[in-house]
């Protein structure tokens, strides 16, 4: 039988390969699809796109028009050509992010009515899109919007009639995706139909201004926020980074008396308002920096100024030569010398300057991999403080953001998920209460809650809400940590946010063990399928890997981690389908009737070998685990172990992770917490020293004492030492409750804290010692050399002259030096909290984990310190 297990982990090894080099080839219509290069200023949008597919039955569209631009759509292109309708391009209008941080470029159809036509999606970048759930379920949630019109209230989720919502069914697992779309759909389609009127502006309250003929300076101006700055940076636009901001813009309300006075003088005020209609209102706009006009190179008399627009709510005002006056100069003392300038005027009674609006500079963003420009939008918000207003700032009931939006919707399941979390958190705390209720022979007062903690985990986390932690957010995560860090992005998501968080705490408090082992859907799932196994008779059947087997293939899942982490490194669109290694989304996302064959065979072969091993999948290929085993190393709270552990082997052998070595050592990184090892270790009958103990006290009519904290019997006479209790082999041989033996450093013993501070800031960051230093002189220059490299090209990254690929490649260096350096001079980690000085020798794994993450922390750090004062330009 063992044979027949090494055969079945071997070969599900080996699927696990094959199916790692068939999914690069599958590739999905849309994802990273090539679009035009001109697509973002053709004038003849339709040249370029397949405008016919989005709206039937129309034979001619014209020239891109109206600010955000659209094209018309006719019947013919003669001269009796009737309109039918309108088609626009999503990123002409919104920039909103999906889920992958870049929008989906979506074609739009729309009638004369406003209703929905046609969608076509013409480029996503979602990776959930491209393996894990078929394209053709964003085609699918796309046709629900046919017919429906974008006067309507259209939310994702279930219709609410009394309140007038139109639902659209959600797609299982890509929410953030279809939310971002939704967003997309309603605000292009009514940008576009505000400017050709099949939407009524909104009619808002004209402002009544307070007066009392004060006059401001440019410093009180800007302190009370009456004039407002509008920046964007180079980097902000695809461009190399420097000094000179792209465009540095400052605009403000001219309406008010006290403002319009203070700025343009009595004359200039006076002049303006005897040429503006009582509902018109005015503004100005002066650029202070930057060579990039804001009037815009295209513009021609007659036409719109396609660079600037201002917002309020839904609607949007833009500008014709009509509406621009020229501005002689600023008045109010201390005003800046400006290098371009324009009074704008919006005509429409929609506009009011006593709610809030915002100055948007409309730019394209340069991608300087592709060359490719794309919209980009740029707003600054202004909002006339409620002192300058008869009677205050009306009441302004702003949208909420899509991830509020979610939360929200979700409020109830969402609060029961945070209890469920805090309440394994607590359960697991109190684990030595449990564990000494039980038995070997009745664990159930452990077992109760962590099979209840496994069912709900399994069908109402993973099946019910598909939240299923991946390797996938690892990358995600890390790539936008050093990259580009939108908290929306994460939030949107309440679930795999609540759920990472308790991770993370986890993880340094316990070590992976709470999640993988109670908490994983996956992982409980494989269990669960192992124990009913057991219980239905299949006990003789199951089996582990021989220990010798166990010790090599563990490495592989630590293999796999590395190099998707290196992958995404290059591409997280081909890390995104390698991890395709993890068998979640296929189980719970999309469900294996819904998968090509040989995602449902490589989920099959794991469930099915989960009959006769334990967690197989959670032992030797999990990425996501040993992302998580690797912090583990340095886990606050461990379990206990006693002295006689160490020749005592009933714990290993009744351990399902394999996780304790000759030695009784419990490696952390592998136990998933599953505390039979904790129940044995007050357990007087299963225990065999307890036992033992037991036993001689019985037959000597001694006191049952009960068992200390140290895993003994309470001594009877205080006097007597535990060291009774121990066997003489045991007392001798290695220490079970270090994983690896103790060591003191040099700097350990009897230092103040100051100096204890600075040795052990030292000890972090100078990973030299004088011992290894003689002895490997070689190794010592070429990783000080390497050293010099890595400091070389962070300097040049500051500089604006290094990509990133190659500063992580030259971090990622440095790190294999730091280890290989430590391993030969100090081979030591701390065990237990950081703030104790409990050294023990580190193995190559221990050094990797702990040099790894500690150099994640700190290039983390430098590359955000280094992003937030402006020197990286990635
Ligand atoms: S090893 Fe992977 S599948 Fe197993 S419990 Fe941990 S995260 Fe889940
Ligand atoms: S028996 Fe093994 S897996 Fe379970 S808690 Fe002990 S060491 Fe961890």
């Amino acid at each position: 039988m063992t044979l027949l297990g090494q055969r079945f982990a071997i070969l599900g090894i080996a699927f696990f390969l094959v199916l790692s080099l068939f999914a690069p080839r599958v590739q999905a219509g849309a994802y990273e699809a090539e679009l035009p290069a001109e697509l973002a200023t053709a004038k003849d949008m339709c040249a370029l796109l397949p405008c016919t597919e989005v709206f039937p039955g129309a034979k001619y569209f014209s020239e891109r028009k109206g600010q955000p631009p659209y094209v018309e759509a006719y019947d013919n292109d003669t001269a009796e050509k009737k309109l039918l309708g309108y088609v626009m391009l999503s990123t002409d209008i919104t920039d909103t992010p999906a889920y992958s941080g870049k929008p989906v470029v979506t074609l739009i159809g729309m009638d004369l009515q406003g209703r929905f036509v046609g969608v076509q999606v013409l480029k996503h970048s979602e990776p959930i899109l491209l393996l894990g759930i078929p394209e053709s379920a964003l085609v699918n949630f796309n046709n629900q919007y046919l017919g429906k019109s974008v006067k309507d209230t259209i939310e994702v989720g279930p219709s609410r009639p009394e309140e007038n919502v139109i639902g659209l069914d959600a797609i299982s697992g890509a929410t953030v995706t279809v939310i971002a779309q939704n967003q997309v759909m309603m605000m292009s389609g009514a940008a576009v139909a505000r400017q050709t009127g099949i939407i009524e502006p909104t009619v808002r309250d004209p402002a009544r201004f307070l007066a009392n003929g004060q006059r401001y300076d440019w410093a009180q101006l800007v302190q009370m926020g009456l004039v407002q700055q509008l920046l964007v940076k180079p980097e902000q636009v695809g461009l190399p980074r420097g000094p000179e901001p792209f465009i540095e813009l400052w605009f403000g309300d001219l309406n008010h008396p006290d403002l319009g006075r203070s700025l343009l003088g009595e004359r200039g005020y006076d002049n303006l308002r005897s040429r503006l209609q009582p509902q018109e209102s005015a503004f100005f706009v002066i650029r202070t920096a930057g060579v990039e006009s804001f009037k815009g190179s295209g513009f021609v008399r007659g036409g719109i100024y396609d660079r600037v627009q201002v917002k309020q709510g839904a609607d949007s005002f833009t500008f014709r030569d009509l509406d621009y006056y020229n501005l002689y100069g600023l008045e109010a003392a201390g005003s800046p010398s400006y290098n371009e300038s324009a009074i704008f005027v919006i005509r429409s009674a929609a506009f009011s300057a006593a709610y809030p609006w915002k100055l948007a500079f409309l730019g394209n963003r340069v991608d300087r991999a592709t060359g490719h420009r794309s919209f980009a939008v740029f707003e600054s918000k202004y909002w006339m403080p409620a002192s300058l207003l008869d009677g205050g700032r009306p009441k302004v009931v702003e949208p909420d953001a899509p991830w509020v939006r979610v939360w929200k919707s979700q409020a109830l399941p969402i609060s029961l998920f945070a209890l469920l979390l805090v309440a394994v958190t607590v359960v697991y705390a109190y684990r030595e209460k449990l564990t000494r209720l039980s038995t070997h022979k009745n664990k159930w007062p452990v077992n109760g809650f962590k099979y209840a903690f496994w069912a709900i985990s399994i069908f109402w986390i993973g099946f019910g809400y598909m939240a299923q932690p991946s390797i996938t957010q690892v990358l995600t995560w890390f790539h936008a940590l050093l990259f580009q860090w939108t908290w929306s992005l994460f939030l949107s998501d309440p679930f795999i946010f609540l759920f990472w968080i308790f991770i993370i705490v986890t993880v340094f408090l316990f070590g992976r063990g709470l999640f993988c082992g109670w908490m994983c859907p996956f992982g409980s799932l494989q269990e669960a399928i192992y124990k009913i196994a057991k219980a239905v008779g299949l006990k003789r059947f199951q089996t582990q890997l021989p220990q010798k087997w166990h010790d090599r293939l563990k490495w592989i899942k630590y293999a796999v981690f590395f190099f998707l982490l290196a992958v995404s490194m290059f591409s997280m669109g081909l890390a995104e389908k390698l991890s395709e290694v993890e068998p979640f989304k296929t189980t719970f996302l999309v469900g294996v009737l819904n998968r090509s064959w040989p995602y449902g065979l490589f989920v099959a072969a794991i469930l099915g070998v989960s009959i006769f091993i334990e967690r197989p999948y959670c032992k030797y290929i999990c990425p996501l685990g040993a992302s998580l085993a690797m912090p583990s190393t340095f886990r606050w709270f461990g379990l206990k172990r006693k002295q006689d552990c160490n020749s005592c082997k009933a714990c290993a052998v009744g351990c399902g992770a394999q996780a304790i070595d000759a030695d009784g050592r419990i490696d952390h990184r592998e136990c998933l917490h599953c505390l039979d090892c904790m129940i044995l270790y007050t357990d007087t009958k299963g225990c065999p020293p307890l036992a033992k103990e037991r036993k001689r006290r019985e037959k000597d009519g001694l006191e049952i004492t009960p068992i200390g904290a140290n895993g003994y019997f309470i001594p009877i006479h205080p006097v007597t030492s535990h060291t009774e209790q121990i066997s003489a082999k045991a007392a001798n041989g290695p220490d079970p409750r270090m994983p690896t033996e103790p060591v003191a450093p040099f700097h350990t013993a009897g230092e103040s804290r100051l100096k204890w501070i600075l040795l052990e800031v030292r000890d972090h960051v100078w990973p030299w010692s004088t011992e290894g230093w003689h002895s490997q002189r070689a190794l010592q220059v070429a990783g000080f050399s390497l050293a010099v490299a890595a400091t070389v090209a962070w300097v040049m990254a500051a500089m604006g002259s290094l990509s990133s690929g190659a500063i992580i490649g030259w971090w990622f260096g440095w790190s294999v030096y730091e280890v290989l350096i430590r391993l030969s001079g100090r081979r030591y980690v701390k065990d237990g909290v950081w703030w104790r000085g409990n050294y023990r020798a580190a193995s190559v794994m221990d050094m990797m984990s702990y040099v790894g993450f500690k150099n994640l922390l700190i290039g983390a750090a430098l590359f955000l310190a280094l992003k937030t004062l402006g020197l990286l330009n990635l």
